[in-house]
């Protein structure tokens, strides 16, 4: 009588509820989905307090479904933009910005940080190391470009 395994309750830490009616449309569609199961669970848009029938449930009703869906897709929508926009904004300075980071072919430490976005002395701990190969140049290191992009191989 009872399709669900004994083992699920106890490992999901669900609670195991006996007189509640079992749905059998979505029994025999899912049996593992459904069954007396009551999940306690917060709605992920309004943050309410609701049961859920499955361990897979993220929202309180459809409504709540469904505005999260377009919320997340609003979000896709700014962040790709977002991207497209960073994405101009370089293309502009590396063309009227030779000098910038990204066009130059040899760096100094601080540049060097500056083109992966770590700090100088992450830099000068792996020139050290020998992990990033550098030039000395009276007191300064240079770093070839392609040595950083090396690391990435
Ligand atoms: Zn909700």
């Amino acid at each position: 009588m009872d399709l669900l395994p004994k083992s699920v309750g106890s490992r999901f830490g669900e609670m195991m509820h006996h007189i509640a009616p079992r749905c059998t449309i979505t029994l025999h569609k899912a049996p593992f989905m459904s069954s007396n199961l009551y999940i306690p669970k917060t709605c992920k848009h309004c943050g309410n307090a609701f049961t859920a029938r499955t361990t897979v449930t993220k929202y309180c009703s459809d409504i709540c479904a469904k505005r999260a869906y377009k919320v997340r897709k609003r979000n896709e929508k700014v962040q790709a933009t977002l991207e497209e926009t960073i994405q101009q904004q370089k293309e502009i300075v590396n063309h009227y910005n030779p000098n910038a980071v990204n066009n130059k072919d040899f760096l100094s430490v601080t540049e060097a940080s500056q083109l992966i976005g770590v700090s100088r002395w992450t830099i000068q701990r792996m020139i050290q190391q020998g992990r990033l190969k550098a030039v000395p140049f009276g007191r300064k290191h240079i770093v070839a470009r392609w040595q950083i992009e090396n690391l990435f191989n």
